[in-house]
């Protein structure tokens, strides 16, 4: 369902900042735009027949933000209609999101609209399809989200930056309760680490539902062949 922009963690600028995106019609949902990502957005004309962009937003590290900025004054005065907002930001109110965009000069109504939504509440973002945002475990500064996508023949989780996969979620994946499931998983292993290592991700999986697992967000150490050989799946770029 998801294609991908990017894949790599903060650091990993070869693969770009993770960010995915979804097109129905002349609607797109991009969840996350990071520092690199509305570049690789311009350069290969992913904005090409697309009227409205729904872009959720997991937390406020600049590799998941950075240029979202860019993304929504661009499209106000450069792309379609001119002094129109065709973005519009969905995050839980707690993430304060808003105000960051505020000093970017992106003026909500105006350049764009936001939607502050608490978490577990669904929304509906595109005709067909919700969002329910899920509190996670990354870093103590700041609050960082999951999120599940349903659609009435489809249902994603999206882990968003986060150390570990809470019960109720590892629950519904080993019921096949979900179609796909997105993990940021990395190969660096240990004590503290903000991420979730490959090898931590081996023992929380069973091994019979690994194949609707797909790593994401992925490290410069991230072996591909190491998370294929243990039955996941790994995100790659579109481009
Ligand atoms: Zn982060």
């Amino acid at each position: 369902m998801l294609k991908f922009i990017g894949s790599g963690s903060a650091f990993n600028t070869k693969l770009s900042n993770n960010s995915s995106y979804y097109k129905e019609g002349n609607q797109m949902l991009l969840i996350d735009c990071g520092s690199n990502i509305f570049q690789r957005i311009k350069e290969n004309n992913l904005l090409e027949g697309i009227e409205h962009i729904h872009v959720l937003v997991t937390h406020t590290h600049a590799d998941h933000v950075g240029s979202l900025a860019d993304l929504i004054l661009y499209t106000y005065y450069s792309h379609g209609e001119f002094a129109k907002p065709k973005v519009t930001v969905y995050s839980p109110f707690d993430t304060g999101f808003s105000e960051i965009l505020r000093l970017n000069g992106c003026t909500n109504t105006i350049h764009h609209n936001e939607h502050s939504i608490g978490g577990s509440h669904m929304v509906e973002v595109i005709e067909g399809l919700h969002v329910v945002f899920h509190r996670n475990n990354h870093v103590d500064e700041l609050f960082s989200y999951g999120i599940e996508l349903i659609s009435h023949n489809n249902r994603v989780w999206y882990s968003g930056d986060s150390s570990s996969i809470d019960d109720k979620r590892l629950m519904l994946i080993h019921q096949e309760y979900y179609d796909i499931v997105y993990v940021d998983t990395c190969k660096a292993d240990y004590e503290g680490n903000v991420h979730l290592s490959l090898n931590k991700l081996d023992k929380l999986i069973y091994n019979d539902v690994r194949n609707i697992v797909w790593c994401m967000h992925l490290d410069e150490g991230f072996i591909r062949e190491e998370a294929f050989a243990l039955g996941f799946n790994v995100v790659v770029n579109e481009f």
